[in-house]
């Protein structure tokens, strides 16, 4: 028995092309001399998207559209195949393989074409072909390299409830499939490559976890098998301090906590779905995020303590395709019911909203969602007050998508006063206006709101401010707050 087993996620650019999945397989070889490794693949980078794409067009009734897409297909993977498998057998096998699983994704566009109609259950089919495509590369790749690579379909072993396009796990008839079918093929010696973002429900029928669900797949495997740990391959170097675009001097967190991930991911930072980590932090199952284009950079590691730095603040994040909506005017202080009113009106509107700010005053109620639910939400939150409206109780309903959210993020906060001082006097000193504030009650975010055209120098100045650019080491080994340095 190996003392480890890693659950290996590797992402669309990871598996791009011939090269990038001859690194992956090196990877894995590198990894099973010590440890068991399972191994999760997205599609090619760019697969998912046209396949999406492609299943919309045929249900316009569009019958080219599937073997168009067919054809691509075809010569993207020849390609890979002829790169990457030199044995003959082995490459005509795959190849028909291939060919196989590209022609039940064009028979499924013809079918939806014929019909004119895509039920989400055929989407889900269609959508899945990517990886099904990848597995089975990834596993040849591997056998080439003298690893027993089994390419393994999720729907045997992840069980999911029946909500085509964004179905949730079943994790106890997971974990008795994996069981099943995974524990003896990592027995035999063999590293299963399963293709992540799909399950089945019970009765068989496949479904996905929803787009960028492969992170996911590995996190539900990595709980049902207990992992030692997830590695999801990305092409960056791990979870960085800030957006390098906005920051330059931003580096790479060594280690984070769950929440401190979750956080990042809500405000714009693409780590992770914060559900991707809702399996592993119930089991503490450690996540690292590596870059496979760097495999000797040591990436990050996402853990239930996250290894607290003193200064508390561990990243600066932004978001900024947001729109702030205000409810407001004199009329409506001491009004009951405008806030349930206000918030009915933006679920009836299936809006995400991610930040709440309201004076004490009660004059004004305003609120941040993506700026694409913008329009649909000013129309319900004009028909719930139109009565309102009509007698000025209400004086207006404004919506300002010229705004962005800067968040502070880190665990440490709760336990530091005067992160949020010094995050306001910061700004301050630079004459950054803040248009709303907002901590959320898990205290591991202070999020407030700048004009957009503010957000680059807003979150330079705080990531100075708490000297992120500076190596952690020197603000380390935080275990009781009694040890808390100052800086
Ligand atoms: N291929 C799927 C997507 O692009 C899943 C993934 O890559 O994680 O959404
Ligand atoms: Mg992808």
């Amino acid at each position: 028995m190996k003392e480890k087993l890693q659950v290996m996620k590797f992402g669309g650019t990871s598996v791009g092309n011939a090269a990038c999945i001859q690194r992956a397989a090196e990877i894995i070889a590198a990894s099973v001399r010590d440890s068991e490794v399972v191994a999760v693949v997205s599609a090619m980078s760019g697969v998912t998207n046209r396949l999406v794409e492609t299943a919309h067009q045929s249900e316009t009734g569009d019958a080219t559209a599937g073997e168009e897409l067919a054809t691509l297909l075809c010569k993207q993977h020849a390609e890979a195949i002829e790169t990457l498998v030199r044995d003959h057998s082995k490459r005509a096998d795959l190849t028909s393989e291939t060919e196989r699983i590209i022609e039940e994704m064009a028979s499924l566009c013809r079918g939806t074409a014929l019909l004119h109609e895509l039920t989400p259950r055929a989407l889900d089919s269609i959508a899945s072909a990517g990886e099904r495509l990848s597995a089975r590369l990834l596993a040849t790749a591997l056998v080439e390299l003298g690893v027993p690579g089994v390419a393994v379909e999720a729907t045997e072993v992840i069980v999911t409830d029946g909500s085509y396009g964004q179905a949730e796990p079943l994790m106890d008839e997971t974990r008795e499939r994996v069981s099943q079918r995974l524990l003896p093929l990592l027995g035999e010696g063999a590293v299963p490559v399963v293709t992540g973002f799909t399950g089945a429900t019970p009765a068989g029928k496949l479904t996905t976890l929803g787009r960028g669900g492969s992170d996911y797949s590995a996190t539900i495997l990595g709980a049902a098998l207990n992992a030692s740990e997830v590695v999801i391959w990305t092409d960056v170097d791990g979870v960085l301090s800030a957006d390098p675009r906005l920051v330059p001097e931003a580096r790479t967190l060594s280690e984070i906590s769950y929440n401190e991930a979750a956080e990042l991911a809500y405000f714009g930072a693409k780590v992770l779905h914060p559900k991707t980590l809702r399996p592993v932090a119930e089991a503490g199952i450690p996540v690292w995020i590596r870059n496979s284009f760097a495999p000797q950079q040591p990436g990050t590691k996402i853990t239930a303590t996250g290894h607290p730095t003193a200064r508390g603040v561990k990243a600066i994040t932004a978001i900024s395709d947001v729109s702030l909506i205000t409810v407001g005017g004199r009329g409506i202080v001491g009004l009951p019911g405008v806030a349930a009113k206000t918030f009915t009106a933006a679920a009836n509107a299936q809006a995400n909203v991610l930040l709440i700010s309201q004076s004490s005053s009660g004059n004004d109620i305003c609120f941040i969602i993506d700026s694409t639910d913008a329009a649909r939400t000013i129309e319900k939150l004009r028909q719930a007050f139109a009565f309102d409206l009509a007698h000025q109780k209400v004086e207006h309903i404004t919506v300002n998508s010229n705004i962005a959210i800067v968040a502070v993020v880190g665990d440490r906060m709760r336990g530091l006063p005067g992160i949020a001082g010094r995050t306001f006097s910061a700004l301050g000193r630079r004459g950054i206006n803040i248009i709303a504030i907002a901590q959320g009650s898990s205290e591991y975010n202070v999020s407030f709101v700048v004009e957009a055209g503010l957000m680059g120098e807003t979150v330079q100045s705080l990531h100075s401010e708490f000297g992120l650019e500076l190596a952690a080491s020197r603000f380390e080994s935080v275990e009781t707050d009694s040890t808390l340095t100052s800086v």
